[in-house]
């Protein structure tokens, strides 16, 4: 069966003290079960959370990364830089794609780097809000994933996140069909056209205004192998029982 993942991005929020303290106290509440806990911190929060959560089973990952692995790129940070700090990586969330210009080739290249460098990228496709009026959902999450999986051969690790732009940070979620809908028609379809069976084994996760009292409904749909939580990643009592949740999944 396909791992059943709770993923949690903290954007930029939490000081690199306040990110170790939350790890502690998710460390802390954690019961160990079959959910493969990731915790996406802010970059500069990655050593202190990483240490935070050292000898537990919580994997780490970063909310974004640079393609190459050095060079002028102010600000940016590396494949090469990152490993070992993490074992994920976020990529082409709507935030970097709506507020930072990334494009498919952009979030390609990262995910190809990521891979190359041992990296398990958590790729972000949804549609927007004017995307899904004109009827454009699944050929734009189509889209996404052909262009951002293009010439990937090598899935071990790879997570795909389905995160409706207009379902993001809103407090209106989409609704567990309207996530079926996508996950299980466009999303597999491109998988498996791409990757054949194993393709089917890639998580899925529903990302967009998940809590504690939504995430069962999400997690019922036979398409939706996790969550990518942004805003109730950020209260250790919501992500716990999140995750607790997950783990009832049948
Ligand atoms: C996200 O940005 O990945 C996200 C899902 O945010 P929120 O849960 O706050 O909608």
């Amino acid at each position: 069966m396909t791992r059943t993942v709770i993923a949690g991005n903290w954007k930029m929020n939490k000081t690199s003290a306040e990110a170790v303290e939350l790890a502690r106290e998710i460390r802390d509440g954690l019961v160990d079960g079959t959910v493969e806990v990731v915790i996406c911190p802010a970059a500069v929060a990655l050593t202190g959370v990483r240490e935070a959560l050292a000898g537990t089973s919580v994997k780490v990952g970063a909310q974004n990364m640079h393609s190459e692995e050095s060079g002028a790129f102010t600000g940016e940070i590396s494949p090469l830089m990152l490993q070992g700090l993490c074992e994920y990586v976020i990529l082409g969330h709507s935030e970097r794609r709506l507020l930072f210009g990334e494009t498919s080739e952009t979030v390609n290249r990262k995910v190809q780097a990521a891979i190359e460098h041992g990296l398990f990228p958590i790729l972000c496709v949804g549609e927007t809000l004017e995307e899904r009026e004109n009827g454009q959902a699944n050929g734009v999450v189509g889209r996404q994933i052909e262009e951002g999986l293009r010439g990937v051969v090598d899935i071990p690790g790879l997570v795909v996140a389905y995160e409706p732009v207009w379902a993001i940070g809103a407090g209106q979620a989409a609704t567990p069909e309207i996530a079926q809908e996508i996950m299980g028609g466009v999303i597999e379809q491109t998988l498996t056209a791409q990757f054949g069976a194993p393709g089917a084994d890639i998580p899925l996760l529903y990302g967009g205004s998940v809590n504690p009292g939504n995430v069962t409904g999400y997690l019922s749909q036979p398409s939706v192998n996790g969550a990518l939580v942004g805003g109730a990643s950020l209260d250790a009592d919501q992500f716990l029982e999140i995750v607790r949740l997950a783990g009832t999944r049948p």
